[in-house]
């Protein structure tokens, strides 16, 4: 009998109204064979892998691997204002087919911002009756709305959002050092997270200079215009502000490894500095990025091949905490397909469903095992966002999410089958290992082998309802 049976939530006298069991399923305490009880929607018991009650329904996902459903804390999803780049409904069916039953979104680009507690207010109705997998919200720190965090962290925001550099959109505008002086002893009396995109404007506003008569149609143009430098400075500015004011900051999409050795300093010191990358940064390489390629264009870019080998080392060692994929997807024709001007295309990269094929991968080819990108993918970002009692883990007490998967068979990304609004993505063609079957939501099957059910499921997930 493999390791201790976790039996610590169950009810003898009540039988599970759902069992999943498998080969591989992955606890905390790693992978092995068992089943797992289920009681509305509560993950009661963890047993061996004979141990179904009669009468209870079970599903079993034989050779398959289930794992904790998948969260995903940097999510646009656009909706309300540009609903036409993104909705919660498309956003959240492509997460369910994706595996993740859990998402944060972000307080930009949709209209109005999510940067008051009356802007709260109309996201969540714009969301209601449209959300297939659970969902929570950041919001925003812009200049000037000071007055508002608070009554937005009460009313149950996860944490703060925001940019150093403009953001890309007028309605949320970018903050200096002086604001970010005024809101972190605030954020640090909440005890709320500040989510930071990481670059600053002096080295980006030196670099635009080296490059007026470059080629816009080279991904070259678009690497050497956001420069590392504009990173780095940037988390240098971070980990000051973290070392004064011991308000807990994240690094949002890293993707400059020089940055690392700061990071690894900052936290060995014990500062509350946390990293998150995404899958981009860590399967492609700009020296593979054709000319006129815009559905690669992000900001911070996507960076040479020895760049992205630098964040697999840091991702092993701890420095970056998880993988998320900053969903950012936009019109098409916003990508200028024709023109292939990367200097004027709209920056952002749409992976929402993919984000577990794009790092198993990877993670395969470097001799990772399913369990450590469990850590990446699931336990990391639901630790962050402070839902590690709910989300994240497959263990007695928490929520029955799980995503059955199976982690050898192939897959030819088709952009047309995928379930977000529009179908560009620099994934398209590209063939990965690692297929989602199902996805469980609160015990219930929300996403079967391309099938969805009746109706959406989601909860909106707000801090202190749990
Ligand atoms: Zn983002």
């Amino acid at each position: 009998m493999p390791a201790p049976l976790d039996r610590t939530t169950e009810n003898p006298a009540q039988l599970p109204d759902l069992v999943v069991r498998g080969k591989r399923v992955v606890t905390p305490e790693g992978e092995r064979t068992a089943a797992i009880h289920v009681r509305g929607g509560t993950i009661t018991a963890i047993t061996s892998y004979e141990d179904t009650p009669a009468g209870s329904p079970v599903h079993d996902a034989g050779e398959s691997v289930v794992m904790p459903g998948l969260v995903d804390t940097h999510v646009h999803i656009n909706e309300p204002g540009r609903t036409e780049w993104e909705g919660f409904s498309t956003a959240t069916r492509a997460a369910a087919a994706g595996g993740v039953t859990t998402l944060i979104e972000m307080p930009l680009n949709s209209i109005p911002a999510t940067t008051t507690a009356a802007a709260f207010r109309e996201k969540l109705a714009a969301g209601a009756g449209k959300i297939w997998v659970d969902v929570g919200f950041w919001c925003g720190v812009v200049p000037g709305n000071l007055g508002e965090l608070r009554s937005l962290w009460e009313a149950g925001v996860w944490g703060f959002k925001c940019f150093l550099v403009p953001s890309g959109v007028e309605e949320f505008a970018h903050v200096g050092e002086v604001d970010l002086r005024a809101a972190l002893p605030n954020l640090a009396a909440l005890g709320a997270p500040l989510l930071v995109h990481a670059e600053l404007p002096g080295p980006i506003a030196e670099a635009a200079k080296k490059i007026v008569n470059a080629d816009a149609r080279r991904y070259a143009t678009w690497l050497a215009s956001r420069p590392k430098e504009a990173e780095n400075e940037a988390i240098a500015l971070l980990v000051k502000l973290c070392r004064e004011f011991g308000a807990q900051m994240h690094v949002v999409h890293l993707s400059s490894a020089e940055a690392i050795p700061q990071l690894q300093e900052a936290k060995a010191a014990g500062l509350p500095v946390s990293v998150e990358s995404c899958p981009h940064y860590l399967v492609f390489a700009a020296e593979d990025i054709k000319d006129g390629a815009t559905e690669f264009k992000c900001a911070p870019p996507i960076r040479e091949r020895e760049n992205r080998e630098q964040l697999w080392e840091a991702l092993e060692e701890g420095v970056i905490d998880f993988v998320v994929t900053d969903h950012s997807p936009c019109l098409p024709t916003m990508k200028l397909p024709e023109e292939g001007d990367f200097l004027r295309a709209w920056g952002g990269v749409a992976s929402l469903e993919l984000r577990l094929p794009a790092v198993w991968t990877e993670a395969r080819r470097r001799g990772y095992a399913v369990a450590r990108i469990c850590e990446w993918l699931c336990k990391g970002p639901a630790r962050f966002a402070g839902l590690e009692k709910q989300k994240g883990a497959i263990a007695a007490g928490r929520d029955a999410d799980f995503v059955i998967w199976n982690p050898d068979a192939k897959y030819l990304v088709k952009a047309e089958q995928l379930q977000q609004r529009h179908k560009v993505t620099p994934y398209a063609g590209r063939e990965m290992t690692g297929v989602v079957e199902t996805t469980f939501l609160r015990g219930r099957k929300i996403y079967d082998r391309g099938e969805f059910s009746a109706a959406p499921i989601g909860h909106v997930l707000r801090r202190g309802d749990a």
